[in-house]
């Protein structure tokens, strides 16, 4: 299988202090999230909900500073992120897939499909 670049990244930044995720992937976009937003896309079951059931964040919750707060970040594997927040929660496993899909940076967001 032909590696994308664009989902491969070469070097991945978490500033827990400011609360910064930076990814630089291998086709040189950069890609930088805030703790809050990642929170936000966070794909476990609990937070997104399965089989139809809404999720947690489906409620729209009103976060706590502890429920955005990045305190450590899991590499899974060769594919996936896994942030570690300030209440504990560790179960969402961030694909590279999910994370280039979802870069918040202004050329991704033109040419994302509304
Ligand atoms: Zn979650
Ligand atoms: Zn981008």
């Amino acid at each position: 299988m032909a590696t994308n670049l664009a989902n491969q990244p070469t070097a991945i930044n978490a500033d827990r202090d400011a609360g910064l995720v930076t990814i630089d992937w291998a086709d040189g976009h950069r890609s930088v999230f805030d703790a809050v937003s990642l929170r936000l896309l966070c794909p476990c079951a609990y937070c997104q909900g399965e089989a139809g059931r809404p999720g947690w964040l489906d409620t729209n919750p009103t976060l706590t500073p502890d429920q955005t707060q990045l305190v450590a970040m899991r590499l899974i594997g060769q594919y996936a992120l896994a942030p570690t927040w300030g209440d504990g929660h560790d179960t969402g496993y961030y694909t590279f897939e999910q994370l280039r899909t979802e870069c918040p940076c202004s050329i991704c967001a033109e040419t994302r499909p509304a």
